[in-house]
């Protein structure tokens, strides 16, 4: 699938200064993101996810207990 038609609704950042590595981001949606294996700090895999994971990505950012996760519309 290719950016042009998988209808990116928002974009996605962590700031790795904020992450605590809960992890609890990748439970919720492991398209969007993941853990580093040497900190277990959070990283975005996909940082303009498809309009489908969109409430995902922000029950992530509630979730995190770092609010280390910015949503751009
Ligand atoms: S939920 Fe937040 S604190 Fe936990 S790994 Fe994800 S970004 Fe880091």
């Amino acid at each position: 699938m290719t950016k042009a038609n998988k209808e990116a609704a928002v974009q996605v950042e962590i700031d790795q200064d904020r992450c605590i590595g809960s992890g609890q981001c990748v439970l919720i949606t492991e398209e969007v993101f993941d853990q580093r294996e040497e900190d277990d700090k959070g990283y975005v895999l996909d940082a303009e996810p498809a309009a489908a994971l969109e409430s995902a990505v922000h029950r992530a950012a509630l979730g995190c207990p770092g609010q280390a996760i910015t949503i751009l519309d």
